[in-house]
């Protein structure tokens, strides 16, 4: 039961997005830039954004040098450098969209612990960095072994290391936080707690149907276009869709004195990932260790992982150095038989981007725009 002025004044947009990640609030200002003076609303079922994008560990990567030529043993060469390229564009329009001081973006680089069983991959660097330089401009890959001591490893993990040229780093939160204060300021409308269970499309509209608690009825909402941009949790409003959650564990320490590292820092494939941000230790990763388990939308703490976790924290990451887990969480990604992002139109009116994976925020601007693109075919 609505009011007459609910139904007037709140219940017709032009464009709908589903999803205030990354993807669903850059694609809401693709949408504004292109449709000025178009009405857009972004329904967040979360009372901020509550799926990957502020759950990260805010690499701004390309993908390291043993997880592109293991996508090699399987994707043909030219799929792996476009999905690079992708990356790299999608950062590049983020850094120009926000400006680094907004989203804490620093160019401290990346690198790569190279274990025992891995160190053939220091003779594929020339072929990587020549199937990579027309997109990446310059050697993307660089044999760096000789910091190994510097940032404190002892060698009893990294019998190599292999810095990337084109990887930076950003501070998650103030990414989302920027977003968010950017597309209001366009005067985009931002719902949260608002979260959709379904949609009907008729030639003239898109209706799409929203939780409302308070009420204790759905809200329907019209629109001339939706786009879902849902991630992982896509399979509730598109069952058939090849999506598969991953969930990833991460932990951050306490401040430590005197921490040797800096910049972002890969090893087994991609598996596990940390960085230095304010003085302390993000580390993440370890869903190879527990593939069954992780394959799942609930954010919750796997101890198995996190046990992992700490355990290479102390003998891979910190093997020297006394430190204490300030806190621990989990957020949730999006895989499928490819790599690629699914970007999609299912009508003229209902248009998909989702599945990012573990990469979305370099991918996640560029998926955006594609998607954005479609709406004027
Ligand atoms: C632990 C972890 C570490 C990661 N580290 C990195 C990294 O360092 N670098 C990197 O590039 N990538 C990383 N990723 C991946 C990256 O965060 C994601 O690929 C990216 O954030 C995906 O953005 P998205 O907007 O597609 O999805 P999301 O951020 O998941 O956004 C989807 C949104 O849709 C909302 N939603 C879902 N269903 C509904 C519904 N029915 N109604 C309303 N709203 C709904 C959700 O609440 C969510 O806010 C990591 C991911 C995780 C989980």
């Amino acid at each position: 039961m609505f009011s007459y002025w609910e139904q007037q004044s709140f219940s017709y947009y032009d464009h709908i997005v589903i999803g205030a990640g990354i993807v669903g609030l850059s694609a809401a200002m693709e949408l504004k830039e292109k449709y000025s003076k178009s009405r857009i609303l972004v329904l967040e079922r979360g009372l901020f954004p509550t799926g990957a994008s502020t759950r990260n560990a805010g690499f701004a990567c390309m993908g390291s040098a043993t997880e592109l030529l293991d996508d090699l043993q399987h994707t043909p060469e030219a799929d792996v450098v476009a999905l690079f390229a992708a990356r790299k564009k999608g950062l590049d329009q983020l850094r120009i969209r926000l400006g680094d001081d907004k989203i804490g973006y620093h160019a401290n680089g990346g690198h790569e612990l190279i274990s025992d069983k891995e160190i053939d991959v220091l003779d594929k660097l020339d072929y990587l960095n020549t199937l990579l330089l027309p997109v990446a401009g310059k050697s993307a890959f660089l044999p760096a072994s000789d910091r190994i001591a510097e940032f404190g490893f002892k060698g009893t993990y990294a019998k190599a290391l292999i810095a990337h040229t084109c990887e930076g780093e950003l501070n998650s939160g103030m990414m989302m936080r920027a977003l968010m204060d950017m597309a209001i300021q366009q005067g985009i409308e931002i719902k949260t707690g608002a979260e959709v269970t379904g949609y009907d499309e008729t030639e003239k509209k898109v209706t799409v149907h929203v939780k409302n608690p308070f009420r204790k009825e759905e809200w329907p909402l019209a629109c001339a276009t939706l786009t879902i941009c849902t991630n992982a949790f896509t399979k509730q409003l598109l069952p058939n869709e090849d999506i598969t959650p991953g969930r990833g564990q991460v932990l951050i320490t306490d401040v430590i004195p005197g921490l040797k590292i800096k910049g972002i820092f890969h090893f087994d494939q991609g598996y596990y990932y940390f960085r230095e941000i304010d003085g302390r230790v993000l580390f993440g990763g370890g869903r190879n260790i527990d593939f069954a388990g992780e394959e799942t939308t609930e954010i919750a703490l796997n101890e198995k992982i996190q046990a992992d976790l700490e355990e290479k924290l102390r003998t891979i990451i910190l093997p020297d150095t006394d430190h204490t887990i300030a806190q621990r969480w989990a957020g949730i990604m999006a895989f499928g038989q490819t790599k690629y992002p699914i970007v999609k139109a299912f009508s003229d009116k209902v248009f998909g981007a989702f599945r990012l994976g573990g990469m979305g925020v370099a991918l996640g601007t560029e998926v955006a725009r594609q998607v954005v693109a479609l709406h004027e075919l």
